[in-house]
């Protein structure tokens, strides 16, 4: 590692929904809750016919925001977080590795689901939601700046442009084709599967990981080879 590199700090930009969560919330949602035509909308938005946001913003759209409760218990007692999460905190904050959640997921599970992790509410960004109206209405915080045009909703690479590269090495940690672009910027990319096949297609480096405990033992044997 050159003495350049050596004085960048290390930020991970970590997906959620996938990665730290087993699976996706979203979709256990709204699959559970069963509106009809969910189906359809999801299978746009695979397709890439629908943007994300447009995507997203309809299934909930399906739900009435009657069911509040029952949406926000179901999406938080749903998710189980992949092993090794709390462990791989400690190493960021021992290695002094600044630690960010990027996330497409809604705030009603993000949060809480976090909760006993610790992590500062500034350093988690994801979607918002509106439950006054009749239905379930999502709130777009975070979106693209001028550099992205893929109507992403939660744009993960306008946070990433937010931390240079001259200035920082940049990691990211994600499972789906929605971490891509992301990686495309990233110094360093940890994948899981769709992600681990969109960037084997493209030729674009990463290494696999099924638990965080795998990220740790990586990193830290990248450390001792730069030494
Ligand atoms: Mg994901
Ligand atoms: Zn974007």
């Amino acid at each position: 590692m050159s003495d350049n590199q050596a004085a960048k700090k290390r930020i991970v930009f970590c997906d959620f929904d996938g990665t730290i969560t087993m699976n996706d919330n979203i979709i256990a949602i709204i699959k559970h809750f069963n509106p009809d035509g969910w189906e359809r909308i999801a299978e746009q938005t695979i397709a890439q016919e629908l943007s994300i946001k447009d995507g997203v913003g309809q299934l909930f759209r399906l739900l009435p925001a009657s069911i509040q409760k029952e949406v926000i218990e179901f999406g938080i007692s749903n998710a189980r977080i992949r092993e090794g999460f709390a462990d791989f905190l400690s190493f960021c904050k021992e290695q002094d590795i600044a630690f960010y959640v990027t996330s497409g997921g809604i705030d009603f599970f993000v949060y809480p689901i976090l909760e006993p992790f610790g992590i500062p509410q500034d350093h988690i960004y994801c979607n918002g939601s509106d439950f006054s109206g009749e239905v379930i209405e999502i709130l777009w915080p975070n979106p693209c700046d001028e550099h992205c045009g893929n109507d992403c909703g939660m744009c993960k690479t306008t946070i990433m442009r937010r931390f240079p590269a001259d200035q920082y090495e940049r990691i990211i940690i994600g499972d789906s084709v929605t971490d891509f672009e992301g990686a495309k910027l990233a110094d360093v990319v940890y994948s899981r599967s769709h992600l681990t096949a969109k960037c084997k297609e493209l030729g674009l480096p990463h290494h696999e990981y099924e638990t965080f405990h795998d990220i740790i033992h990586e990193m830290n044997a990248e450390r001792t080879i730069s030494k």
